[in-house]
């Protein structure tokens, strides 16, 4: 998506530790405008597909992913970051490990909110080691819903995440894939699509 892969070049800070930092526009002053457009991309990849729900994790991916159920005309859940033991049975509960944080957390959906009626698409803003899309696709399986597919805002093409998600037979559409960057030149290389 050129406006979005320009956006990135004009706006990105890359950071160590292979880290993209979009914070004046996606991750913390939010582009509201920019997440309509991403939307409409999204559907339009998604065109012909049945979804009737969208679903990502807190925090960074519910703007856009409020932005995108808009634009589908579906409600959206953003599965929660918690450490409080639920009673057994009311929420769908899987662990996953932060790329930014290093360290482990659980996540849960309340059984209230995704169930076998559901079509499901996967929102996030980053897709990097691909821990976070597999820890949504968990809870989806496990609700008996059907996964129709993964969107991701930007994907790092050098790590592992693309890959792991594609060979699980996911329909994966990321609408930037970084394929290198460096933080020393401020250089970004984007996958022609
Ligand atoms: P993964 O689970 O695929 O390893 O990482 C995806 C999650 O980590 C995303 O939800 C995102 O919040 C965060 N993340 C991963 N890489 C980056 C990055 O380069 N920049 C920012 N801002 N967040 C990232």
């Amino acid at each position: 998506m050129k406006l979005l892969e320009d956006r990135i070049r004009k706006d990105g800070k890359i950071k160590e530790g292979n880290v993209l930092k979009v914070d004046s526009f996606l991750n913390h002053q939010m582009d509201v405008k920019l997440f309509h457009e991403i939307g409409l991309e999204f559907k339009r990849r998604f065109e012909g597909q049945e979804i009737n729900k969208i679903l990502t994790i807190e925090a960074s991916g519910i703007g856009i992913a409020c932005v995108v159920a808009e634009v589908f005309d579906v409600p959206v859940v953003f599965a929660k970051k918690t450490q409080t033991k639920n009673i057994a049975g009311e929420v769908y509960r899987t662990q996953v490990e932060s790329f930014t944080h290093g360290r482990v957390y659980d996540i849960i959906v309340s059984r209230e909110f995704l169930g076998k009626e559901d079509k499901v698409l996967l929102i996030d803003d980053f897709l990097a080691n691909g821990k976070a899309l597999e820890g949504l696709s968990t809870l989806v399986q496990d609700s008996g819903a059907e996964l129709v597919g993964a969107g991701v805002v930007i994907e790092k093409g050098f790590q592992v995440g693309g890959q792991i998600i594609r060979d699980k037979g996911i329909h994966l559409e990321s609408l930037a894939i970084v394929e290198s960057m460096d933080d020393k030149t401020g250089t970004i290389v984007f996958r022609e699509q």
